[in-house]
């Protein structure tokens, strides 16, 4: 069975979120527990945590499909060790709002070496980065996304995820999310039946089924290759509607979250109703 949302948003507070998702026809959403464009935010309360849990739980939202987002600043590759200190204490808030609210999973973007080290030591140092949060947490899987390749981030090819699952030390709380626009501008081809079949069997060789713990379902406006990051709604972009048939057929993506991130938002309930209806 496949449980498709949206990143939905949590505005007045995380017990939001389950609301709004439910009201645009999800079964799975995504969210920010906190501003995701400022280092501070207020602490969870009580309050806000037991209403999360309750609606979650009435609208039959699992943690196995909800798959929390983190902030935009954080880069756990950073290359300089008081930036890299801030984003790691930001890193390990995020994921204690997951412990609080009951959920299994963190997304986050790898992290950017920003031509201040080569490409393996920042690799190495995001898997530190790893490595400490969860030493200091319990129950909560540290969920890498692929990306564009845009600018001097990593985690563009699947050797370089691997890389980071490799000198992971508990391989049983990390993971991949797989975004579909971002593989595509990192230089897979994913419209055809061909180039998918050829995409995804190399990520099985490369990272492994087991490791995928949600996907992000979005088209792309820019081309193969472009190295570029940049949502279009579903059939408005570069990638066609073959992609989408095939996931939906495909057993291997069932039970995960599989989240719209699409900029027209009033769009939602429709794109989660056309993939239904795949
Ligand atoms: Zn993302
Ligand atoms: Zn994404």
């Amino acid at each position: 069975m496949k449980y498709i949302g949206a990143h939905v948003s949590a505005s007045g507070g995380v017990e939001n979120a389950p609301v709004n998702a439910h009201q645009i026809g999800a079964k799975a959403f995504a969210l920010f527990t906190r501003n995701q464009r400022q280092w501070q935010s207020a602490p969870l309360t009580e309050a806000s945590i037991s209403l999360f849990k309750e609606r979650c739980h009435e609208y039959g939202f699992l943690p196995r499909h909800i798959l929390p987002h983190d902030s935009y600043l954080i880069n756990l590759g950073h290359p300089e060790a008081e930036a890299l200190q801030k984003s790691r204490t930001a890193f390990l808030d995020e994921v204690k709002r997951c412990e609080q609210l009951g959920l299994d999973r963190l997304n986050f973007h790898p992290g950017s070496h920003l031509n201040g080290m080569d490409v393996d030591a920042c690799l190495d140092r995001i898997a530190e980065s790893i490595n400490r949060t969860l030493e200091q947490t319990a129950g909560v899987c540290a969920v890498i996304e692929n990306t564009a390749g845009q600018g001097t981030n990593l985690g563009y090819t699947f050797e370089q995820i691997a890389r980071i699952i490799d000198k992971t030390e508990d391989k049983t709380r990390v993971g991949v999310c797989i975004d579909t626009a971002h593989t595509l501008a990192s230089g897979y081809e994913i419209r055809s039946e061909e180039g998918f079949t050829e995409t995804f069997a190399l990520f099985d060789r490369t990272i492994g089924f087991p490791y995928l713990k949600g996907m992000h379902v979005n088209d792309s406006k820019k081309e193969l290759s472009s190295r570029v990051d940049r949502h279009e709604s579903l059939g408005k972009g570069v990638m066609g509607t073959t992609l989408f048939h095939l996931l939906m057929h495909d057993p291997r993506f069932d039970d995960i979250p599989l989240i719209l991130e699409t900029p027209n938002e009033s769009l939602w309930p429709e794109e989660i109703a056309y993939l239904y209806s795949l």
